[in-house]
C-alpha cells in the first residue's frame, strides 16, 4: 500500500515538475524571464551535429578581405589610400555583396546557417585609428560591418585607436577581436606565460572595453602552426590567417583572408573570386 502511494506520488511530481520550472520564469522580473527563451534557442542550436573538419572544408569559401593601414602617401601591400578604400567598398555595395559578420561566418560553416547573398567578410589589423575614423564611417554608409582585430598594447597610443574608439566600434555593431598583445606570432609562444601574456590576459581586457565576449582572433603575420591553432580553440570560435593553406583538422582556427593592397575596383572582384574558389 505504501509502495503505491509512493509510486503515485512520484508520477504526479514528474508530470507537475516540468510545468513548474517552465513556469517560474514566466513569473516576478520580466527581464528575467527573458533569460531563459535566449538559452533555449541557443541550446537548440547547439544540439544540431556540428560539422565535421572535412565537411567545414568541402563547404564554399567565403571571401575575407583584410586591411591595414588605410592613408595617403605610403606604398606596398599594407596601405590603401582613403579613396581606394571607398572605391573598393562602393564597388562591393554595387555589386550586391553583403558583409557578414565572424558570427554568421560561424554558423554557416559549423551549422550550415544560410548567408546573404554574394556573401564577403571586411576585416581590419593593427588597430589603427583610421580604422575608426577612416573606415567606419564608409563601412557605415553602404550598411556594411567590420571585424577589427585589435593588438591591445596600442591602447591609446598615437596613431592608434584608443579604448573608447574600440567600445564605439563594437556598439555600433562592428564585431571586435584579438590580434594578440605586442603582435608576437603563436609559433613563438612556448610557455604557458607567453599565452597568458598575448592570449588569455589581453582577452579578458578586451571583452571588459567592449563589454562583451571576444571570440576572434587574427594571427599575427598570418603565421600559424597546427599546435598554435588547437590551443587557440580553446579560446576563439573563429581564427583568421592570411592567403595559407587551411589546417585540415582545425580549419575553423585557420580561415585564410587575402591582404587587400592598393588594387583597383576590378582587380579586388577578380582577386576575391580567384583566392576563395
Ligand atoms: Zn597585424
Amino acid at each position: 500500500m505504501n509502495r503505491k502511494i509512493f509510486l503515485i506520488s512520484t508520477l504526479f511530481l514528474a508530470l507537475i515538475l516540468p510545468g513548474c520550472n517552465r513556469a517560474n520564469p514566466r513569473q516576478g522580473d520580466p527581464g528575467k524571464a527573458i533569460q531563459p527563451e535566449t538559452e533555449n534557442k541557443s541550446a537548440v542550436v547547439n544540439k544540431q551535429t556540428p560539422n565535421t573538419p572535412a565537411q567545414i572544408l568541402a563547404k564554399h569559401q567565403v571571401p575575407v578581405l583584410c586591411y591595414h593601414r588605410i592613408t595617403e602617401g605610403r606604398k606596398g601591400d599594407y596601405t590603401v589610400s582613403p579613396a581606394t578604400f571607398s572605391a573598393h567598398m562602393k564597388v562591393l555595395a554595387d555589386s550586391g555583396y553583403h558583409a557578414v559578420s565572424p558570427a554568421q561566418l560561424y554558423d554557416y560553416l559549423v551549422y550550415n546557417k544560410a548567408l546573404p547573398a554574394k556573401p564577403v567578410m571586411i576585416t581590419f589589423d593593427d588597430s589603427r585609428v583610421e580604422h575608426r575614423e577612416i573606415a567606419a564611417p564608409v563601412l557605415e554608409k553602404y550598411g556594411f560591418r567590420g571585424v577589427f582585430f585589435i593588438m591591445t598594447i596600442t591602447y591609446d597610443k598615437k596613431n592608434y585607436m584608443t579604448k573608447e574608439q574600440i567600445a564605439q566600434l563594437a556598439k555600433t555593431g562592428h564585431t571586435i577581436g584579438l590580434h594578440s598583445w605586442d603582435h608576437t606570432m603563436v609559433t613563438k609562444y612556448k610557455e604557458a606565460g607567453d599565452w597568458q601574456k598575448q592570449v588569455v590576459a589581453p582577452k579578458e581586457k578586451l571583452e571588459g572595453i567592449v563589454g562583451r565576449p571576444v571570440e576572434y582572433w587574427a594571427y599575427p603575420n598570418g603565421v600559424y602552426d597546427h599546435k598554435g591553432a588547437v590551443e587557440l580553440s580553446k579560446y576563439f570560435r573563429l581564427s583568421f590567417s592570411l592567403a595559407t593553406k587551411r589546417d585540415s583538422l582545425q580549419p575553423l582556427q585557420s580561415v585564410r583572408r587575402i591582404i587587400v593592397p592598393e588594387w583597383s575596383a576590378h582587380t579586388l572582384l577578380k582577386s576575391m573570386r580567384q583566392s576563395f574558389r
